[in-house]
């Protein structure tokens, strides 16, 4: 059975190690392999599923929003979100689903965390953020803050939720320190979703000072795994989850789909982590003896 992710570039995914790490793990004769899938053939390759078959494939940049259009059923989370990260072959039909925001939500459970009833402060509205708002809206909490640096991206995320999943009270905040300290008192979960933090001298978007024991602190990026924002919450005291848990569990997900059997979550963390070493060791420079 063949698996697989298109993307557009796709040299970077880790998604190939986790799969075949769970095939492996089960017996499972099949193989996931990633397929840099040009714009321009992405029609060609989706329906190429049906044909050869390919069982199931992950879809990632800049594929998420643009393979909805051949498919011949939406899971309601991806009619939602706007994307399809998760395509199943079944019956001859292409069934799209999105795994994110339950990827990000069993993070948070698997640490502990109930998001119902909850105040979010939630940094970001790009496709991963918009995920993640509209899984914390299904899930029940009560209060959503949004900011964003291109305030307008925001407003329409939060114009868009109001409008579809009216339970929870959204306000824009302005990405600023003073903005977001002044509500940092009232959040129970922060959730950095932009892509600050992944770069050495990106800058803090909190100001770490208002950090407190009370907070859970959730980073999704993923390179590296101790964001400044997790170290800094971690030396005010603060609750942290890591960006492995949401790659984790959005793959876990994708794999019960297609499979029904339970991803191995455990050994599939310590390979990624073998993976994270390996690559910083290999980019660090050597050691002068
Ligand atoms: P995206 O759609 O390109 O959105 C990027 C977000 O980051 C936007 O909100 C953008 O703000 C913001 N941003 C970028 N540069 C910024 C800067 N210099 N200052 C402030 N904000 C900035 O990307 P995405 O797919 O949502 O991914 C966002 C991050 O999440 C990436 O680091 C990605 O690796 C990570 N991620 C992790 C997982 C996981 O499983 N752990 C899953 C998906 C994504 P503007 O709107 O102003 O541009």
């Amino acid at each position: 059975m063949l698996y697989g992710i298109f993307g557009y570039p796709i040299g970077h995914s880790l998604s190939p190690l986790m799969h075949n790490t769970a095939f492996a793990h089960h017996g499972l004769d099949a193989v996931y392999l990633p397929f840099a899938v040009h714009p321009a053939h992405l029609a060609t390759a989706v329906k190429s599923m049906t044909a050869l078959p390919i069982c199931g494939v992950n879809v990632t940049i800049p594929h998420k929003q643009a393979v909805m259009a051949w498919m011949d059923e939406l899971s309601p989370e991806a009619r939602l979100i706007g994307a399809v990260n998760t395509i199943h072959l079944r019956d001859g039909r292409l069934h799209g689903y999105n795994t994110d925001g339950i990827g990000f939500l069993r993070a948070l459970e698997e640490a502990g965390s109930e998001v119902a009833g909850r105040t979010v402060m939630l940094l970001g509205a790009g496709g991963a953020a918009r995920a993640i708002a509209v899984q914390l809206c299904l899930s029940g909490i009560r209060r959503l803050y949004l900011a964003n640096r291109t305030p307008t991206r925001a407003e329409d995320l939060a114009t868009y939720l109001r409008q579809n999943l009216p339970y929870a009270d959204i306000s824009v905040l302005t990405m600023g320190e003073s903005s977001l300290a002044a509500h940092l008192p009232h959040t129970d979960i922060v959730v950095n979703a932009t892509s600050i933090g992944m770069q050495p001298h990106d800058p803090m978007l909190l100001p770490p000072t208002e950090l407190a024991p009370r907070h859970l602190v959730c980073d999704i990026v993923y390179r590296p795994l101790h964001t400044p924002l997790l170290r800094a919450a971690q030396e005010r005291g603060a609750w942290t989850v890591d960006g492995l848990g949401m790659l984790l569990h959005q793959g876990a997900k994708a794999f019960e789909i297609w499979t029904e059997c339970t991803f191995p979550i455990p050994l599939v963390r310590a390979q990624l982590l073998q993976n994270f070493t390996e690559q910083s060791t290999a980019s660090s420079p050597p050691r002068k003896e």
